[in-house]
Parts: C-alpha cells; structure tokens; sequence
C-alpha cells in the first residue's frame, strides 16, 4: 500500500528524510499552497510559492507523483490535505519533523483523525531538538557561546587535531566590529552586486507575482522583483557568490550600516536556508574551505559560522525548549501600540527612515538594522513584544514564526525576561553613528542629549533605563548604565523624562 509525503513549504530539498522514508513510483507527495489569514509581504510570497512550484517541478522530473495545489485550488490547508486523504486511500503519511509549532498541531491533529503518521528526523538543522533540551536541562539562561562551543566540537567545525580551536580562539568577534569610520580609513570598500540582484524573473515567477496581488492585494510591497534564488541551482550560485565575493570582509564590517548600500558583505542566504534550498553543513563547509584555500580570513569564516551553527541553531532550539508560551512573553510588560510608520517609513529619523524604507522594497534588512535601529527603538519605546514580532514576520523575506520567536522577544526585546540575551540590546545614538551613516543626514543631532534637535534614540535610551532602573541595577552587565543615569541631577533626568514622554506621545 502506498504512502503519501507531506512536505511543507519550508523543507524544499531533495534530502528531505520523508523522501527518504518512502518509495519513488509507489508512493505520493502532498504540497499544498496555502492562503493563510496572516498578511506578509509580497515578495516573501512570491519567494515562498515561486520555490514551492519549482521543487514540484524537481521532484516530479525526479520521478516523484505529487499532489500540488495552488492558491487558487482550495482556500484552506486543514481542508486539501482533508480532500488529499479522502482520495488516496494510504498506509500512512510520512512527513519530516516541522520547523513550526503550529505545523506541529497540524500532524498531531491528523494523528487524532485516526491516520498513521511517521515523523522522521530533520535535515534542515546539526542539533537535534532532544540534544539541545540536555544541552539546556537546568540552566535558568542560556549561552549561545556555551552551545556554539559544543556544535564546533561535535561537528568538528574550524577545529584542530589537537581538539582546540583553530587559530587558539573560539571567538573573533573583537576583530569583526570595524565602525563606520574604519571603513572610511580602509577606503571605503563596496561589495560588487550579489549575484542574486543580477537575475532575471523566470516565467513561473511572473506567473505567481500576478497570483500574489490577485489574490492578497492588500498585503505589503509589490510581488514584483523577487530578488532571491527559487531553486536549489540557484541557491548554490548564490552561496558560490558570496563565498567568493564577499566573505572575506564579512566579518570586518558584519555590524556596519550604510545608508546606500543596503546588504553590505552579508551572505544574503537566511531565505534559501531556511526553505530547504541550501543546507547549513554545505554553507558551513563552504566557508572553511575558503579559509583553508586561504581565500578568507579566520576572523570572517568563524564569524560566518558562528552565526550558522551557533546562532541559527540556538533560536532554534530555544524556540521549540519555551513553545507555546513563549509568544507571549512580556517580561519588560510593554504595551505601545506599533507606529504607523513602520508601515509607511515616515519618519524624521534617518535611520529608521531608511531600514523601513529598505525593507518595504526588498523584505529584507541585515541583522545590525533588525537588531539595532528596528528591535532597539521598539525596545526603547516600549512597544508591544506580539505587535513587534507580528511585524517581523510579515515583512522579512526570510521569516518563519521558528527564527523570529527567540530573535525578536528574546534577543531584540528582552521579553523572554533575559533567558537568552544577559543583557538589552538597548543602544543611543552614540551607538548608531559610530556604526553607519545615517545621522550625517538626520534632522536630529546624535550628540544631544535633550532639547531641540536631540536625537530621540537618547532620550529614549535613559528613559528606559528610568523605566527599568530596579530591574537592571542588579545586571552586572546594565548595572553602570542604571547608576550613570542615577548619578545626574535630578532636575536633568526630569527634563529627559519629560521629552521622551513627549516624544512617545507625537507617536501615531
Ligand atoms: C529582530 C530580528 C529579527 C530577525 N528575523 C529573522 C528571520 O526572520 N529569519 C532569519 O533567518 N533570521 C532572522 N534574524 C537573524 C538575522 O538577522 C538574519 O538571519 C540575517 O540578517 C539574514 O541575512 P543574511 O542571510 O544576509 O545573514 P548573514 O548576516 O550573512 O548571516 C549568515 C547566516 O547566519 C544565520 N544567522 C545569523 N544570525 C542569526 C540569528 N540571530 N538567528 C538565526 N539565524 C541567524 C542566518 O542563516 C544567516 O543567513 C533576525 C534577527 C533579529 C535581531
Ligand atoms: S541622529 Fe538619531 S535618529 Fe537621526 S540617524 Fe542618527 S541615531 Fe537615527
């Protein structure tokens, strides 16, 4: 009797482990489309579902039969995959474990309706999920450095044959932090396009672009100018691209923000990874090929693979150790409402006029904008975690509820009450114009503290650790924050309250 395959939209690869399970010419695939209530951005989309339809189109040149239904074929997943059951009389439905809880509540309710289902391991992460749980049994906060350590050692990642790291350290991130003002000095160095921007829209693209605004025309951005790879050729030319091109000074300015160069040496891979069109161990590899070729420093590579093995895999696992409730975490108790202008990029403030602007056109930001323009100012002012996070996920590119959770209420918010962050990633503007570009052209001046012209980052900045004083007094690591702004005059912090209110309230 056969099987059918559910593979969902995020685990487009041919070495999903429930292909593996089941038998080419007997059994079949099930991918369905879906046209889900939440809004997202029309790239993201058009990304999503332009992959979708191409991985059908492998599998079945592959051999594979597959059930396909397009947007426009049934409204709902619950119900095709209802209709596909009703059809296909199956033994059982084989199906790799989900990246996303709610994916998860969707096999276990087909479980309760009776039908056999076979989960098998997935390909898409190194740490197994019950690895991570030992990893974390106990421990009352988590340290990526911990896990990353550990990943290295087990995946033999940039380690020596004596069992110590490559170049005597674990961690180059002192070297990967040059400011706007090194990159100046090093001649103001630009990427050359990634190849991924050179590329023209294939025909089954357009086909779906025009899909997109048919059928969510009120969502954000155009569905045109999808600018990442669809598929699994594509998505290799682009690692291929970024291995070569932009690698080796990655970790030089990974945290510089330019105003007119959007993706700086970033590897631009996040969308593709995380569909299932590239695998972390080959990105992994790839960068320690090209320090072992000599192609790239050490400092760059580790930097690279810190943030695959180390980060992806820790929110990773944080997410599925602290679901279902961490969605709700509020540890900070914020409740602003999100501004209209992270809809509308209408701001004075440069900075964030620029990221929101970048990310309506393109779906994407690098991780210093998400973590210390976009994340920083919605920590600073208090606005809702949920809000924040229901932002996130609709307008990146690269976004699934997995990766968003723990980056946007853990890292960006410290929501989640510091499990995964020791301390806020709360920055002035002192932060923001040593790292880019932005205040040179901002109405506002990033060395006011208060008054006329001072930047609101700084008003904010001392407002929240007003706010949060108790809380953060006893962090060794917020501590000399929390006592610097004790230190001032009280007349001072009355006038910083004063225009950090008033700010907030001008906030629509
Ligand atoms: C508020 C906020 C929201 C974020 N939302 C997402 C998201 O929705 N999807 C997503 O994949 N990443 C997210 N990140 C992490 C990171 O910002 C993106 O992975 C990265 O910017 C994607 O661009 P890139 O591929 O050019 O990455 P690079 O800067 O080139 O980094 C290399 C790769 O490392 C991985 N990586 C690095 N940092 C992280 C991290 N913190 N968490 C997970 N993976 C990481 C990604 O796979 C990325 O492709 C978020 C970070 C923050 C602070
Ligand atoms: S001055 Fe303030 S608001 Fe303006 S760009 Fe700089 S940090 Fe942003």
């Amino acid at each position: 009797m056969k099987n059918s395959i559910l593979i969902f939209g995020d685990q487009l690869t041919l070495e999903n482990t429930a292909l593996g399970a089941g038998v080419c010419g007997r059994d079949v695939v099930v991918l369905f489309e879906a046209r889900d209530s939440a809004t997202a951005h029309k790239i993201k989309r058009v990304f999503q579902l332009t992959a979708m339809r191409e991985f059908a189109e492998l599998l079945r040149k592959n051999g594979w039969e597959v059930d396909y239904r397009k947007l426009g074929d049934t409204p709902c997943f619950a119900d095709a995959l209802k209709d596909h059951l009703e059809r296909h009389s199956i033994e059982s439905l084989l199906v790799m474990e989900p990246n996303n809880w709610s994916q998860q509540e969707i096999i276990k309710s087909i479980a309760a309706s009776g039908v056999a289902v076979k989960t098998t391991p997935t390909c898409q992460f190194v740490t197994p999920r019950e690895e991570f749980f030992r990893f974390a049994k106990g421990k009352k906060r988590l340290l990526m450095e911990a896990h990353y350590r550990q990943a290295r050692q087990k995946l033999g990642i940039l380690m020596r044959d004596d069992g110590e790291p490559e170049g005597g350290s674990w961690n180059y991130d002192a070297e990967n932090r040059k400011t706007v003002r090194d990159w100046k000095k090093d001649g103001a160095p630009k990427p050359p396009p990634a190849a991924t921007r050179r590329r023209n829209q294939s025909p089954m693209e357009t086909e779906v672009a025009a899909e997109v605004t048919m059928w969510f025309p009120e969502d954000v951005g155009r569905a045109e100018g999808c600018w990442l790879p669809t598929t699994r050729e594509g998505a290799l030319e682009a690692l291929r691209d970024f291995i070569e091109n932009r690698l080796p000074l990655f970790g030089d300015y990974q945290d510089l923000m330019l105003q007119d160069s959007p993706t700086m040496f970033h590897s631009l891979i996040a969308a593709p990874l995380n569909l299932g069109l590239l695998l972390p161990m080959e990105c992994v590899t790839a960068a320690e090929q090209a320090y072992k070729s000599g192609h790239a420093p050490l400092a760059a590579v580790e930097g690279f693979v810190r943030q695959i093995i180390g980060w992806r895999e820790f929110v990773n696992g944080v997410y599925w150790l602290k679901m279902p409730d961490y969605l709700q975490s509020n540890g900070l108790v914020a409740t602003r409402k999100l501004p209209s202008f992270f809809y509308s990029g209408e701001t004075e403030m440069n900075c964030l006029r620029c990221v929101i602007h970048e990310v309506r056109d393109t779906a994407y930001n690098h991780h210093i904008q998400r973590l210390m323009i976009l994340g920083n100012f919605l920590l600073l002012a208090g606005i809702s975690p949920q809000e924040a996070h229901d932002w996130f996920l609709e307008m990146y590119i690269d976004a699934h509820e997995w990766v968003m959770a723990a980056n946007v209420l853990g890292m960006a918010l410290h929501a989640d009450g510091g499990f995964m962050a020791t301390k806020p990633y709360a920055g002035s503007a002192a932060y923001i114009s040593k790292m880019s570009n932005y205040c040179s052209s901002c109405r506002f001046d990033p060395n006011k503290k208060s008054g006329h012209g001072a930047c609101p980052f700084n008003l904010l900045y001392w407002d929240f650790y007003d706010r949060h004083a108790d809380r953060f007094a006893s962090n060794p690591r917020t501590s000399m924050m929390v006592s610097a702004w004790r230190k001032r005059p009280e007349a001072e912090r009355e006038i910083i309250r004063r225009e950090a209110r008033a700010f907030l309230a001008g906030m629509t």
